[in-house]
């Protein structure tokens, strides 16, 4: 490669990084508390830069300028580099374990590379120091961080990029097994195969940050803060695709609306956190009595919708029933109240799109209220 001389390669591979570490870190104000490890992964970025510059000094021989034996302080910096990564990953996926530990075993892990590395007086048995602890590192990263996580695209890209990484290692390490005195010349292809991948998981892994914070928005956007359960926004689209499976497999669907009777006498004469206790506990009790294939949502206030797929009008008002039994014995572990309920269904007769259910059900839930502790389904 006789275009790729040191200096260029050396001045491209700053440029790059140069580069990634702007794009990373205007990332990362955008990531907010999504960017956990980020900080690990961009001082790995610059520790690994100048591993990879001190790699080409290496090549045109300015070590012995520097009086620093080759493939020593590279293979240091180039482990603690990737190590440092390697944490980020580490510190992303379980964001419950704080402390600095990791970032003292990765720098210690440099610190003991390089060190081993200016003992032995072969630069082939260095060469091969490094590709087995390079391999040991990501094999470990793969297996005990990244497979359980590897719904996320990024990830998976992570995944095949550090598998690429240790079979090219594995190549290199029998390269300089077989021909120790070679060991130098392969130094420039090794730096540009660094190159890129520096490139391709600094991506991935940003890929994987910004996946993972729009999977927790779109969590948050459709459950109700308070009680857990599915908000208006998360139940609606639920319930348009339920009603929608209904009339093509001619299965009938109803859906309940219920309102606790008399909350607001609760709030006023035990207090408002009391009304919120009540809130949980009831809809806890909502979700227990239910089936596992029904959706419990809150509605607005201290009124619940459930969605009971594959339940007609009758069905529904005696599992509404029996759910009223229920919470009546539990008591306060139901939050102590009773309930009115309105009831539509498919097999009323009458239009069964997403709104008509819903205003009849409401018109039910009111005539309910005239006795309340009632369900009301036709
Ligand atoms: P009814 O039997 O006719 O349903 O009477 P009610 O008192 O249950 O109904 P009303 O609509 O008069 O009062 C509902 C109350 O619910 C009023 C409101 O302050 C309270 N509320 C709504 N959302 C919350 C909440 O998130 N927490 C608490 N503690 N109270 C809430
Ligand atoms: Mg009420
Ligand atoms: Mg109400």
């Amino acid at each position: 490669m006789p275009f790729l001389d040191p200096p260029t390669l050396l001045l491209a591979n700053l440029l790059v990084g140069l580069t990634l570490v702007l794009v990373f870190m205007s990332t990362r104000v955008g990531l907010g508390s999504g960017a956990r490890g980020m900080r690990s992964w961009l001082a790995g970025d610059v520790v690994l830069l100048t591993g990879q510059a001190v790699i080409a000094i290496d090549a045109v021989d300015f070590g012995r300028l520097l009086d620093i034996p080759p493939l020593t302080l590279s293979s240091g910096l180039v482990t603690a580099g990737i190590a440092l990564h390697l944490v980020g990953i580490h510190r992303h996926a379980r964001p419950a374990q704080k402390g600095a530990a990791p970032h003292a075993v990765a720098l210690g892990l440099g610190v003991f590379v390089a060190a081993a590395s200016v003992l032995m007086s072969e630069p082939a048995h260095r060469v091969m120091l490094l590709h087995v602890v390079l391999v040991a590192m990501l094999a470990a990263t793969i297996a005990r961080e990244l497979v359980a996580v590897r719904r996320f695209f990024g990830v998976r890209i992570l995944i095949t990029a550090m598998g690429f990484a240790i079979v090219a290692n594995v190549l290199l390490l029998l390269g300089a097994a077989a021909r120790p005195e070679d060991v130098l010349k392969g130094a420039m292809p090794g730096l540009l195969i660094n190159m890129v991948m520096t490139m391709v998981t600094t991506s991935a892994f940003v890929l994987w940050l910004q996946e993972e914070l729009r999977e927790t928005l779109r969590r948050a956007a459709h459950t109700d803060l308070l009680t857990g359960v599915l908000n208006r926004y998360g139940v609606l689209p639920q319930l348009r695709r339920e009603l929608a499976r209904s009339a093509r497999h001619g299965t009938p669907l109803s859906v309940a609306l219920c309102d606790i009777d008399h909350f607001k006498n609760i709030n006023d004469t035990r207090g408002h956190a009391a009304g919120d206790g009540v809130l949980q506990a009831f809809s806890g009790a909502l979700l227990r009595h239910a089936r596992a294939t029904d959706l419990v949502a809150r509605w607005g206030g201290e009124e619940f919708l459930l969605v009971l797929p594959d339940t007609d009008a009758a069905h529904a008002l005696a599992a509404l029933q029996r759910m009223q039994g229920r919470m009546a014995q539990e008591a306060e572990a139901a939050g102590g109240v009773t309930f009115s309920a309105g009831i539509a269904s498919t097999t009323d007769g009458a239009a069964a799109d997403v709104d008509a259910l819903l205003a009849r059900a409401d018109r039910r839930l009111y005539a309910a209220k005239a006795t309340r502790n009632t369900v009301v389904a036709h």
